[in-house]
């Protein structure tokens, strides 16, 4: 530990950082933190910050409950690129001088040992979608005046926008991020903003953080940022998919990429046995990376200008192909998990998945051939006759094929699997309790 503040120290050196944020996440991915003057570094390096677990949601502690304790990890030193002098530490949380059994990184991590056990490091790029709108008397209006039916890679309407999108992206890549892409996505007011994957861990840590700074700022350019996965009912939901692949440890090679793949996807068998073994968790997986009542309404099959969502309504795979929950990109080696979206926990989604992979390697399940038609067209008939099945269509579907998985447990451990199946239980049973316009326009005078 005395190695890495020293290692801290001289990163803070010649900066003009006077706090730090002690920061981990509760059940939501929320940033959560303590922030604390940088005369204080070593104390808080070595576990300075207590938190209540029970102030927050899903943190499985009672009141009376031991304090757990973050332990910031240095490598995820990260300077607020929108106020300088205040440095982001992602943090594990510890509980009686152990590691904290509920915590999401460590959940994550445990997973990650998991993988490492078979010679392998789990890569992932996270794409992460959101719109970006300023407040008028007529409510959330996009930053562009331009109003395309379909603005999709509208060069204009980045233009328009390109104020905060260039200090955003200019921020990612000083903290090393690298964009490589970024455009107007199909929804008015919608973007996406790509950089290079890097191992979970570090690519959760700054999904958690890139939310966070894309809403400061948003908001220091007069706007605010959405990561609501289905903010218009006639708009394309926010996806943030999992670009996923496993790197060898000895070589350093990717393990999922085969040129001479015999189904021409430039797959491996271990990407294969990969896929097999996240279709078959597929349904709890969803409940993780697809977490809110609103995420369901994404995934669906028509609710957007151009016609279709670009959302999996299925639990299947195929190659270069968005209607598919897991798709292999035409450059082959990695697998996209198209279900997860914008409101997710990156650590407890990343870990979920990753564990239904490792199941598929382990058994070495073979997911069959891979889709190449239009899944949104595809009949009943054909469904039922290749075994496919819809992804769950709500939280509370979703919810209890999580409950029922022994995979969650297995994952989460028995604490944080039921007080997170608690809390969406709820969530769900609130929205349930919710009578909507829609139903009363529909049925108050009806019958
Ligand atoms: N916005 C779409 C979604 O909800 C994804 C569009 C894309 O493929 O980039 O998943
Ligand atoms: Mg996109
Ligand atoms: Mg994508």
């Amino acid at each position: 530990a005395s190695v890495e503040i020293a290692d801290v120290k001289t990163k803070l050196a010649d900066s003009s950082v006077q706090y730090l944020m002690a920061s981990y996440v509760d059940m939501h991915g929320v940033s959560k933190a303590k922030m604390v003057p940088v005369d204080h570094l070593p104390q808080m390096m070595e576990g300075s910050e207590l938190f209540t677990g029970a102030a927050l949601d899903g943190v499985p502690q009672e009141v009376n409950d031991e304090e757990v304790s973050a332990h910031p990890d240095a490598k995820s030193l990260t300077v607020l690129p929108w106020r300088p002098n205040v440095a982001w530490f992602a943090s594990d949380l510890w509980l009686a001088g152990a590691p904290f059994e509920s915590c999401s990184r460590g959940i994550l991590k445990r997973q990650m040992s998991e993988a490492a056990k078979l010679g392998y490091t789990f890569n992932l790029g996270m794409e992460a979608e959101f719109y970006v709108m300023a407040d008028t008397p007529d409510g959330p209006m996009p930053l562009s005046e331009r109003r395309l039916s379909k603005p999709c890679y509208d060069g204009s309407m980045l233009l328009d926008n390109m104020d905060w999108i260039e200090e955003m992206v200019s921020a990612m890549n000083n903290l090393g991020w690298d964009v490589y892409s970024f455009d107007q996505e199909d929804g008015l007011g919608q973007f996406e903003i790509d950089f290079t994957y890097a191992d979970a861990v570090t690519m959760s840590d700054r999904f958690t953080f890139l939310r966070l700074m894309a809403s400061n700022i948003a908001r220091q350019n007069g706007a605010f940022a959405s990561f609501m996965p289905k903010p218009y009912a006639d708009r394309t939901g926010s996806g943030a998919h999992f670009n996923m692949s496993f790197a060898d440890i000895a070589s350093g090679k990717n393990a999922f990429a085969d040129r001479a793949d015999p189904r021409g996807c430039g797959l491996s068998k271990l990407g294969y046995q990969f896929i097999a073994g996240v279709l078959r968790h597929l349904p709890a997986i969803c409940a993780v990376v697809a977490p809110t009542v609103n995420s369901y309404k994404r995934l669906v099959k028509q609710g957007s200008m151009s016609g279709f969502t670009w959302a999996p309504i299925f639990a299947c795979y195929g190659g270069n192909n968005r209607t598919n929950a897991l798709r292999i990109p035409l450059s082959g080696g990695r697998v996209e998990l198209r279900a997860a979206d914008s409101a997710c926990n990156p650590y407890l989604g990343a870990a979920m998945v990753l564990a239904a992979g490792l199941e598929g390697i382990r058994e070495q399940l073979d997911p069959g051939e891979p889709n190449r038609g239009n899944m949104y067209e595809s009949s009943e008939a054909e469904l039922t006759a290749r075994g496919i099945k819809q992804l769950p269509r709500t939280l509370g579907e979703a919810v209890e094929a999580f409950a029922a998985d022994p995979l969650s447990r297995q994952v989460m451990g028995d604490a944080m699997a039921d007080s997170w199946t608690n809390y969406k239980r709820g969530e769900w049973l609130s929205y349930m309790a919710h009578v909507s316009q829609w139903e009363q326009d529909r049925y108050l005078r009806f019958f």
